[in-house]
């Protein structure tokens, strides 16, 4: 007999999944959390947990405003070692200092507040990067925090009164009537959003995502006195390329220091010596210091991307009462809630439309 005991079943326990749980329990919904593995084991568990407004568009833009004000508004998360540090993005010269400059104006539109620095502040603001850089804009707001302790605090905020966990048996079939797990059993819910990562297209063949594979390391405690995010400008452009790196360092509790970033188009979790090697030497080339600091731990894991860069959220047309949220690329862990807010949205308002933005329909046109 199918199990129709609840209103929402939702297929994927990473960040993403999680806050929409949440969001969804907190509404009242009766919800069924299903993962194949334990809570946060995917790309959530590798990710760098730098909340970060980008500016790429004026709605990812505003998805990622919407996911930070989220995140400050849960909260006490005691594992998500929260740090407001903020982000410098760092200009090596004159001509990438004038799209930070667009980039203040973008967020002062948004109400965001940021705030240039010459050389010599610069300087003052993180000593130990290296001379002769041409500013950096400096975006308050930003934040850090550990991904994976932050997805366990999430979980466990849940009243377990509404959320059921199915966690081991993997979802292989979903039709208009039921979702079927790998152990046989038919979970029957009102309505059903698939948040499974880069692993959606298997439930929902024709939507494409795609591997963006990144690596880090971090290094031993007591090392750096980096205050800020530290991002180089040109960031931004590697996310669009196929293979690329570029500094981005970040401050861990304990005087850690962690380092990317990288991509790659793989799926395979394998270490690429000589991308690392390359993303190290470009890290050190902005923080010199950090070639003497001893690495302890270097890993990879793969984002969800799309196409056009702009993740899927909303109503999957090709079956009925079916949602699925995927593809955030490097900010699903920014966006997860801010998502889980859009996604819930329509799952109690069926007359709401698709976002145009983050249609995933778009893909069948
Ligand atoms: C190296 C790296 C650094 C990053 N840094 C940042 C950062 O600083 N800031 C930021 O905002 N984002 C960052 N990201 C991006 C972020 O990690 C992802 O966008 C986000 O974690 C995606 O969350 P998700 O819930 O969609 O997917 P996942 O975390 O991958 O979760 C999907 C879940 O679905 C489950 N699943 C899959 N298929 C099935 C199935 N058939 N049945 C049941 N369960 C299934 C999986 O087991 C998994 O638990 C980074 C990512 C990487 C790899």
């Amino acid at each position: 007999m199918p199990d129709t005991r609840f209103d929402l079943a939702i297929v994927g326990a990473g960040m993403v999944g999680v806050c929409l749980a949440l969001d969804a329990v907190d509404a009242g919904l009766r919800t069924v959390l299903i993962d194949q593995q334990p809570p946060g084991q995917g790309a959530s568990a590798a990710a760098m947990g730098h909340l970060v407004v980008l500016d790429s568009d004026a709605e990812e833009m505003a998805l990622c405003s919407l996911g930070l004000r989220r995140w400050r508004e849960y909260g006490d998360l005691k594992r998500a070692q929260w740090q407001n540090a903020g982000t410098l993005w760092i200009a090596v010269d004159d001509a990438e200092q004038a799209p930070l400059l667009a980039r203040q104006q973008a967020f002062a539109a948004l109400g965001l507040h940021s705030e240039w620095l010459d050389p010599q502040s610069l300087a003052e603001a993180e000593p130990g990067l290296r001379e002769g850089l041409a500013g950096a804009l400096r975006v308050s707001g930003d934040a850090l925090i550990y991904p994976p302790g932050a997805l366990l605090d999430l979980l466990e905020r849940i009243p377990t009164s509404l959320l059921t966990l199915r966690i081991g048996s993997p979802a292989i079939e979903i039709d208009d009537h039921s979702l079927t797990l790998a152990d046989g059993s038919a979970i029957s819910a009102g309505q059903r959003a698939i948040c499974a990562g880069l692993h959606s297209t298997r439930l929902l063949p024709g939507l494409p995502l795609l591997p963006r594979k990144g690596q880090l390391a971090i290094t031993d405690r007591g090392q750096s006195t980096v205050r800020h995010a530290l991002v180089e400008a040109g960031y931004v452009a590697t996310t669009q390329s196929g293979v690329g790196v570029a500094c981005n360092l970040q401050p861990r509790p304990g005087g850690q220091l962690l380092i990317g970033a990288s991509r790659e188009a793989r799926e395979d979790q394998k270490i690429n010596q000589p991308l690392l090697g390359q993303m190290l030497s470009r890290a050190i080339e902005f923080y010199p210091s950090l070639a003497q600091m001893p690495l302890i731990r270097c890993w990879s894991g793969i984002r969800p991307s799309t196409a056009d860069g702009h993740p899927f959220i909303g109503r999957w047309p090709r079956l009925e009462r079916t949602f699925v949220a995927a593809g955030h690329e490097g900010l699903g862990i920014t966006t997860a809630p801010a998502t889980s807010q859009l996604l819930l949205q329509q799952i109690l308002d069926p007359a709401l439309p698709n976002h145009a933005r983050f249609d995933p329909a778009r893909v069948l046109q």
